[in-house]
């Protein structure tokens, strides 16, 4: 069989521990043999991000402005005790917050779903996605411990000088104080990523927030994806035949209980990061969670939602087999090998990620799977097998499938 060629390259970004095992294994085994793999590379593990300054992940963020899509391995966010086990000259950022930063994107997690583990809540059949906005609010936010009496107000000074001035509260004794902010630019970003993801994978968008209680800054979101849908979106996604509805996000959370599942659910900041823990725990396993960021003119970067799973290393390090879940990201190359096939209209490569995909939830309703699933699995012939074993399972299933 001819290798499938790629006209273009995607940006390839290397990373830390076990994933960085599982990475090369995955290029190896189930990507080298079958495609003639066109990708610029970058080394974003810790050693290498340590010897560029870092300089290494902005660059990586700069290619895939150029090249639009890019597939990138978990990567060690350096806290103290790593600066203390990698000898850092600095406790480098998180390698996504800089990546995010310069794309200015939205991050859409969703699951991967097999037969043989069910999910929690019962009735959920299909992936729900949840895409969060990754600016402001309580993140950025300014705080203050009250340590006794006195006002709090809210001060706003534009170009000509004070412009509005309100108590907060009159403090009689010790408390707390919080001020947080957003911007109509980051909101409608964050809306149009939501509208165009919406449209590409054809599902319906839910939106919620809390704008009966908060009516100015809540509202603000409410608006703002309001008059984006009128205007730019609606005739759209009447002929794709999918639907835009806002609701309360209390009542979000029953609907999303009692549905099917099949929708994107967008959020702001904190509901996102708690409400995408909440999902993914309920549908089995993080390390059946993908994650695209998508930027607003159109690049994509795909990922795994899982760290670079430390303790496994620990033990690959000792030559101990390990039974780590490569899923997500294999489904992470497929992503991004599919979209490279879309803009480039090169169909074979959207097939060729397709089947692969098939072939991994093959092997796993076949039984076959890494221990994290094993204990899920509703299946009754279950094998755990090393993470080597699993995608030698999955390449021979592929190469059936081909
Ligand atoms: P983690 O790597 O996601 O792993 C936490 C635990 O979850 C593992 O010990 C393992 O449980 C289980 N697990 C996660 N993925 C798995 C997989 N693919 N197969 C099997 N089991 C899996 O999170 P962490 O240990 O908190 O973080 C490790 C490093 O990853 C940190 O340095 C952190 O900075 C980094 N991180 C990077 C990203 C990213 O690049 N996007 C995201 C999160 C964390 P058992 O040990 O019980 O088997
Ligand atoms: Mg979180």
């Amino acid at each position: 069989m001819d290798k499938i060629k790629m006209p273009n390259p995607i940006v390839e970004m290397d990373g830390d521990e076990m994933t960085r095992i599982l990475w090369q294994m995955i290029k190896d085994e189930l990507l080298l043999p079958f495609v003639e793999l066109n990708t610029e590379y970058y080394d974003l593990g810790l050693p290498k991000r340590d010897e560029t300054d870092d300089r290494i992940t902005n660059e990586a963020a700069e290619a895939i402005k150029r090249l639009r899509v890019g597939v990138k391995c978990a990567t060690i966010t350096p806290n103290a005790q790593r600066v203390e086990e990698y000898k850092l000259k600095e406790m480098w950022k998180s390698p996504n917050a800089t990546i995010r930063a310069v794309l200015d994107g939205t991050v859409f997690r969703a699951p991967i779903i097999t037969e043989s583990i069910k999910p929690y809540v019962g009735g959920w059949k299909k992936p729900i996605t949840i895409a969060r906005h990754a600016f402001g609010d309580i993140y950025k936010a300014t705080e203050h411990r009250v340590t006794g009496k006195g006002r709090a107000e809210l001060v706003f000074t534009d170009e000509n000088g004070e412009s509005f001035r309100e108590t907060v509260y009159d403090f009689d004794s010790a408390g707390v104080l919080q001020a947080q902010f957003n911007t109509d630019n980051s909101i409608e970003s964050f809306a149009r990523a939501c509208f165009d993801f919406a449209l590409d994978t054809k599902q319906d968008l839910w939106f919620s927030t809390k704008d009966t209680i908060s009516k100015k800054y809540d509202q603000t979101f409410k608006h703002i994806f309001a008059d984006i849908y009128e205007a730019e979106y609606k005739q759209a996604f009447e002929k794709a035949g999918i639907e835009y509805f806002y609701t309360l996000i209390d009542d979000a959370v029953a609907r999303v209980i009692r549905s099917e599942g099949g929708f994107i659910w967008a959020c702001k900041n904190y509901d996102g990061d708690v409400m995408s823990d909440m999902v993914s725990t309920a549908f089995g396993s993080l390390a059946m969670m993908t994650s695209v960021l998508v930027s607003p003119e159109g690049n994509y970067e795909y990922e795994a939602a899982h760290g670079t799973i430390t303790r496994h290393y620990y033990k690959h390090l000792k030559g101990e087999e390990t039974s780590s879940n490569p899923i997500a990201t294999i489904f992470a190359w497929t992503g991004a090998l599919r979209k490279r096939g879309e803009l480039d209209a090169t169909s074979e490569l959207c097939t060729f990620a397709d089947k692969l995909e098939r072939a991994c939830l093959d092997v796993i309703e076949s039984g076959v799977m890494t221990g994290d699933l094993a204990l899920l699995s509703s299946s009754p012939n279950v094998k755990k097998v090393s993470s080597k074993d699993f995608i030698a399972a999955i390449r021979e299933r592929l190469t059936e499938i081909l």
